[in-house]
């Protein structure tokens, strides 16, 4: 069974940080559909339109048949250990810091043997398991046998834990506590363990409900900071930027209006300071820090949360400005993401649709929650996944986009 983690002790101020490693990530680009689907948390593989063999590893034509019509379809992973190992001596850097390291041979029940990493709570073979892609450090796929049932702690194996982002014992800055998005972000990751929360507020002169009593929660602390103002983000930064292990930036300026809505181009600069820019000024403060603290053992920094919105991929007229500004956030998220990547620290990117709050008040329900949007970012830290799209707005946009991106750019004019 699992041993559940315990907190951290304070880090020894005199020893150096460790530089972070990576395990090996260089992958064929047809491979990539691996890791694209693990980004969305969902284990796909190559299934054949002409015979129907599901195959493994992905390739470019079909082992069985030679056709070319291969799509990538959502696996349940059920299948059968059918041997184990533990590798106590790598050439790899990475491995060789974390040895041992648990290693499978899995019978999946749609055919394919597969190479897996093995949960220390797996039984010894042959046994059931379900196998999972989770995103490893390098942010590429790799495949994760699981116990076929839920045990105790099973996110604290040390195995899956260097797969996902969990909050337990962490520390977290969230941006902005004064929407109601913001809230109830903070009251999930505290309930989800996180040792300590920053709380980002701007303007306090304005008063919104529920922000005073978020003071009240033990592992909250409430800062000033203004994401639009270089210089308060960078007093924030310099105060706690070396604690961060988890950032999430919901801070948004959200009106609704098009171009012709609106003269002017106020609100949109607006928008534009806070979704834009903010995010480039948090991301040059605190980048840097976190970076440098991929591998810091159990306080390691671990994830980048950002707060987009559907309508970063496709813009919706009657909120033009914002979903522009969303766009250009997406944009650069992108390139936070790589820029991130070496050290291991995930992006993870959610696009949330419309939100059931007051700048979404002419639009029809459903609309999500914030509630909703707040367990699904925990959600995400836990799986270790880098694309949300919570709720069955985003879900269905999301399908519709993939699908054709020109049908739903004329959906959304209407
Ligand atoms: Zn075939």
């Amino acid at each position: 069974m699992t041993e559940p983690i315990q907190r951290p002790k304070r880090k020894n101020p005199v020893l150096r940080t460790r530089l972070p490693t990576l395990p090996p990530g260089t992958r064929s680009r047809v491979t990539l559909g691996l890791t694209e689907a693990a980004a969305r948390g969902i284990f796909a593989l190559q299934v054949c339109r002409d015979c129907g063999t599901v195959q493994y590893p992905p390739r470019e034509a079909c082992h069985a048949c030679l056709s070319l019509r291969l799509d990538w379809k959502p696996q349940d992973g059920a299948g059968e250990l059918i041997s184990d190992t533990r590798i106590r001596h790598a050439l790899e850097l990475y491995f060789r810091e974390r040895a041992p390291w648990r290693l499978g041979v899995v019978k999946l029940d749609v055919g394919p043997i597969v190479v897996v990493q093995v949960h220390g709570d797996v039984p010894p073979p042959p046994t059931r398991v379900r196998v999972h892609a989770c995103l490893d450090k390098a942010h590429q796929a790799a495949l994760f046998a699981l116990p076929e049932k839920e045990t105790p702690h099973m996110a604290d194996d040390r195995q899956l834990r260097e797969m996902t982002c969990d909050p337990k014992f962490r520390k977290v800055l969230v941006t902005d506590g004064k929407t109601a998005v913001g809230q109830a972000i903070v009251r999930a990751v505290v309930d989800a363990g996180a040792d300590i929360v920053w709380v980002g507020y701007a303007e306090l002169w304005k008063k919104f409900p529920g922000f005073d009593e978020l003071e009240k929660i033990p592992q909250v602390t409430l800062l000033p900071l203004d994401v639009t103002d270089a210089r308060s983000v960078k007093e924030i930064a310099g105060e706690i930027g070396a604690k961060v292990d988890i950032l999430i930036n919901n801070a948004e300026h959200h009106r609704a209006f098009g171009i012709s809505g609106r003269y002017g181009t106020d609100v949109a600069k607006a928008e534009m300071e806070v979704n834009y820019f903010g995010l480039l000024r948090l991301a040059q403060e605190f980048g840097p820090a976190m970076r440098s603290r991929g591998a810091d053992g159990l306080n390691s920094a671990v994830a980048w949360v950002n707060v987009l919105s559907i309508f970063a991929l496709s813009n919706y007229p009657a909120q033009g400005t914002f979903s522009a500004s969303k766009a250009a956030a997406h944009s650069l998220a992108q390139c936070l993401r790589a820029e991130m990547r070496a050290s291991g620290v995930r992006v993870i990117n959610v696009y949330p649709g419309p939100i059931d709050d007051e700048w979404n008040q002419m639009i029809l329900p459903p609309k999500l929650a914030p509630a909703a949007l707040a367990s699904a970012i925990v959600k995400a830290l836990r799986d270790g996944v880098e694309d949300v799209y919570p709720g069955d707005v985003a879900q269905d946009w999301l399908a519709r986009w993939r699908d054709n991106p020109k049908a739903l750019e004329r959906e959304l004019a209407e």
